[in-house]
C-alpha cells in the first residue's frame, strides 16, 4: 500500500541507515532525531537547520502522526487526563497522564486488547487485537510531553519558547495501559531504548516501570538486559488455586515459577521489585490472605502496592472496603512486606485499565476532540 514509514518505528541505526540511503550526511539522523524526541516538534517545516529537499521529502515519504486523539477524560482534581486515540490502522488504544506535585507519570499501553484475560480487567475482556508498534508506543509518551511542553510555554506566557533540553516533560513512564508488554517484547524493548537515549528525550531508565501479569520467560529475559528499568508484577492472589481462576495465565506459570523468575531477576540486577496487588472485596482481601501471601514474599527484595480494585461496568468484582484495605496493609508490613496503598487518582474518569475504551468503542465520536 506504499505506507509512509512511521519515523518514531526507527531506531537511532535505523534512521541513520534511511537518511544515509538518500544520500545524506550521517549528521541529519542526529539533528532528525533531536527533533523528534528533544524539541517533539510535529511538523517537519519545523525543523529548521535541515535543508528544504530533505524536509520535502521527509513529508513525502515519512510520518510522525502515529496517533490521533479521539476523545479526553479529565479527572474532577485534573490530576489525571486519559486520552483514546486512533491509530493508523483504526485500531483504539488509551494513555493516561497523572501530574502530581512535581511528578508527571505516563501510563502507556503495549498492545491493542490483551489476550491474556484476567476477570477484573476490562482490557482483558475483549481479546488481543494485535500488538503495538514500537513507534506506537513512543508516540504516547511524546503526544503527553508535548501537552506538558505546550503547558509550560503557556504559564511562561511565551509562546514558542524551547523547554531547556535538561528539563524533562514526563518525570516517570510506567508500561500499565492496555496491554502486556513482555507478550509484545521487541517492540516494548525498543521503545524502551529510544525514550533513555542520551541523545534524544533521555529519560533515566529508574524512571520507567514495566508492569508484567508474570510471563516467567519474559522476566528471565529481561534479567539480562542492561537497562535498569523498575519491574512490577500483577500477583493478585497468595495461592495458585485462587490466582488460576482470576489471572488464568497463572495455569502457565504457576506462583512457584513465577517467584522463582523474580527471584532470579533480582539476584541478578540487585534491583527491588514491586508486587500489585488489586483488592477485590470478599475474593482475595481476607486477612489470612494477606499473611499468606506475605509468606510467599518472604526474603525477596520487595515492596508490595496495594490498589483497590477499578470496578468495571458489568463486572461482578468490587473493590475493598477502606478498613479491609488497611487492615491487609497492616498484616502485610506486621509480616515485615514494606507495602503501600496507591491511591485511586482518576477513579472518576474510568482511569482504570482498558475503560475508556471499551465504552467508547463502537461509538469513537461520540467525545470528538
Ligand atoms: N498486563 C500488565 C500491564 C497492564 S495492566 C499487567 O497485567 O501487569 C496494569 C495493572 O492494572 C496490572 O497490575 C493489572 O492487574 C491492573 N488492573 C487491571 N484491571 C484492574 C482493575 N479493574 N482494577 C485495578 N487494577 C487493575
Ligand atoms: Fe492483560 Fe494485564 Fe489486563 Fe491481565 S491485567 S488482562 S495481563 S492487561
Amino acid at each position: 500500500m506504499g505506507e509512509r514509514i512511521a519515523l518514531y518505528d526507527l531506531t537511532y541505526q535505523q534512521l541513520t541507515d534511511l537518511l544515509t540511503g538518500w544520500g545524506e550526511p550521517r549528521f541529519r539522523a542526529d539533528q532528525v532525531w533531536r527533533w523528534l524526541y528533544r524539541s517533539r516538534v510535529a511538523a517537519f517545516e519545523a525543523m529548521e537547520n535541515l535543508p528544504g529537499r530533505l524536509r520535502a521529502r521527509l513529508a513525502a515519504e515519512t510520518d510522525v502522526h502515529l496517533l490521533t486523539p479521539l476523545a479526553e477524560q479529565v479527572s474532577a482534581n485534573g490530576q489525571t487526563r486519559k486520552v483514546l486515540f486512533r491509530l493508523r490502522d483504526g485500531n483504539t488504544i488509551e494513555s493516561v497522564l497523572m501530574s502530581y506535585r512535581q511528578r508527571r507519570t505516563a501510563c502507556l499501553s503495549t498492545q491493542v486488547g490483551c489476550g491474556l484475560g484476567c476477570v477484573f480487567c476490562a482490557t482483558g475482556q475483549g481479546g488481543l487485537v494485535r500488538n503495538l508498534s514500537a513507534g506506537e508506543i513512543v508516540a504516547q509518551a511524546i503526544h503527553f510531553a508535548r501537552e506538558v511542553d505546550r503547558a509550560r510555554r503557556g504559564l511562561a506566557g511565551q509562546p514558542g519558547v524551547n523547554v531547556p533540553d535538561s528539563e524533562h516533560p514526563l518525570t516517570h513512564i510506567v508500561l500499565m495501559g492496555m496491554g502486556e508488554p513482555l507478550a509484545n517484547y521487541e517492540a516494548t524493548w525498543q521503545a524502551i531504548e529510544t525514550l533513555t537515549d542520551a541523545r534524544g528525550y533521555g529519560l533515566g531508565a529508574r524512571r520507567i516501570t514495566l508492569s508484567t501479569v508474570g510471563l516467567v520467560p519474559g522476566i528471565r529475559r529481561l534479567a539480562q538486559e542492561s537497562l535498569p528499568i523498575n519491574l512490577a508484577v500483577s500477583l493478585h492472589a497468595p495461592d495458585d488455586e485462587l490466582r488460576n481462576r482470576l489471572v488464568p495465565v497463572n495455569q502457565r506459570y504457576p506462583l512457584r515459577e513465577l517467584l522463582a523468575a523474580v527471584r532470579e531477576y533480582i539476584e541478578k540486577t540487585g534491583r527491588r521489585v514491586s508486587f500489585e496487588y488489586a483488592l477485590i472485596a470478599g475474593v482475595n482481601d481476607s486477612p489470612a490472605q494477606a499473611r499468606r501471601l506475605a509468606e510467599q514474599l518472604r526474603g525477596l527484595l520487595c515492596h508490595v502496592n496495594v490498589i483497590p480494585l477499578n470496578p468495571t461496568p458489568g463486572s461482578p468484582y468490587r473493590p475493598s472496603p477502606r478498613e479491609r484495605v488497611y487492615a491487609f496493609c497492616t498484616e502485610l508490613e506486621a509480616a515485615g512486606i514494606p507495602t503501600t496503598v496507591r491511591m485511586r487518582r482518576g477513579i472518576d474518569i474510568e482511569a482504570g485499565c482498558g475503560q475508556l475504551r471499551r465504552r467508547e468503542v463502537g461509538h469513537p465520536d461520540s467525545m470528538a476532540l
